[in-house]
């Protein structure tokens, strides 16, 4: 896998993702159009969390607005807000959240989108001070 400066920068067709998009391992699907595949996350952090993954071969957020077409974008993003509609948790809110590169803790390098609801989900982000506890 090609990486520059800990970032991943060539797609490689055998990650998780691209072998669920082929069919080559199951996935809880949820939602799949032109564009955009949504499944439940194998080992969830909410009551609802989804992935919602673009059908085109993209590392991260980094890759897919600098290379994916306007239609990919346009239909890709779509998805993701028919997905956080179906979760029923507009009215609650729900957290969209997309790891791009090492300090995110990208583990998956195949662009995707978390969805999380179905409870208070906290403040935004570990604050620098829980780090320094170790929590
Ligand atoms: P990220 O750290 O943003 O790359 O997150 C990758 C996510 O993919 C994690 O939340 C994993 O639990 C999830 N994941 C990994 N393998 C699978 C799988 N086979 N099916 C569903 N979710 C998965």
């Amino acid at each position: 896998m090609a990486e520059k400066g800990g970032v991943i920068v060539s797609y490689n067709d055998q990650n998780i993702f691209a072998k669920i998009l082929r069919g080559e391992i199951p996935c809880d699907k949820v939602y799949e159009d032109n564009w955009a595949l949504a499944f439940y996350d194998i080992s969830p952090q909410a009551p609802i969390h989804i992935l919602v993954i673009p059908k085109g071969r993209y590392v991260s957020m980094e890759d897919f607005s600098e290379k994916a077409s306007d239609p990919e974008i346009v239909g890709y993003f779509r998805a993701v807000g028919i997905v956080a509609r179906q979760t029923g948790a507009v009215s609650d809110g729900y957290r969209l959240l997309a790891n791009h590169g090492k300090n995110a803790h990208q583990e998956v390098p195949h662009f995707h989108t978390h969805i999380f609801a179905g409870r208070d989900l906290g403040g935004m982000i570990r604050r620098p001070e829980m780090d320094k506890i170790g929590n």
